[in-house]
């Protein structure tokens, strides 16, 4: 089970480091960013489970932030969390038209924070209906587990959003770019070599259940999942 994580964007150091602690606590992986400027370079990297963003950054303020974020295909459905000082209270509606979904004032308790945030995860997890399933395979977004013929699979975080990507996506060829920019993030660093790497991993990892051969390689245009098909050539044989 991987841990989920939270992009926390916070120009003051003493609440990121409060937010921090707290979060660790909860078996949260904290990543942090003090400007929003700084928060679009890491989201392009890796997207996280969920955005805690402050609303008075200096730069881009966080609802800017917010509304940059939605326009984007890739980072549109994150789940965000503003947080405010009192006084900008008022602001809230402009924020909710902006596609915040939860807000929290300062001060708030670490406790009452841990219940939105769990909340929130839990209402975007069932946005996503949960579970993807192909064939006798089953991917728990809730849980960030993967069960084949019932038995659970130990996937590497790079494998699982692979997988997870494949899962919603059946039957449609992407390109090693497209996989790229949708499974590690626009603007990597990576080669595109670094694909078929993660390719061979999942495949490996497929292996011992006979659904590797679901990852198919499109010769000159990259690769496709494609659960059915080889389920009834299994059922065929
Ligand atoms: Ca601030």
């Amino acid at each position: 089970m991987t841990k989920a994580s939270i992009l926390i964007v916070e120009d003051e150091a003493e609440i990121r480091d409060m937010l921090r602690f707290t979060l660790e606590r909860a078996d949260f992986e904290i990543v942090e960013a003090e400007t929003a400027e700084d928060a679009l370079q890491q989201l392009h990297a890796r997207l996280p489970d969920l955005l805690l963003v402050d609303w008075m950054l200096p730069g881009i303020s966080g609802v800017e932030l917010v509304r940059l974020l939605r326009k984007d295909e890739i980072t549109q459905g994150l789940p965000l969390i503003m947080l405010t000082a009192r006084g900008e209270e008022h602001d809230k509606l402009t924020g909710f038209d902006h596609g915040v979904d939860d807000f929290m004032t300062k001060p708030f308790s670490p406790k009452e924070l841990l219940a939105r945030i769990k909340a929130l995860l839990r209402r975007s997890r069932v946005a996503e209906d949960d579970k993807l399933v192909a064939g006798q395979m089953i991917l728990d977004l809730g849980q960030h587990l993967l069960t084949i013929d019932g038995k659970n699979v130990d996937i590497g975080p790079t494998e699982y959003r692979l997988l997870e990507f494949f899962m919603e996506k059946t039957n449609r060829v992407y390109s090693r770019e497209q996989l790229l920019d949708r499974v590690w993030g626009r603007n990597v660093y990576v080669e595109e070599r670094t694909v078929d790497v993660h390719i061979l991993r999942l495949r490996k990892l497929l292996t011992p259940y006979g659904c590797d051969g679901w990852i198919k390689t499109v010769r000159g245009a990259g690769y496709r999942f494609s659960p059915e098909q080889d389920l009834a050539n299994n059922q065929a044989r």
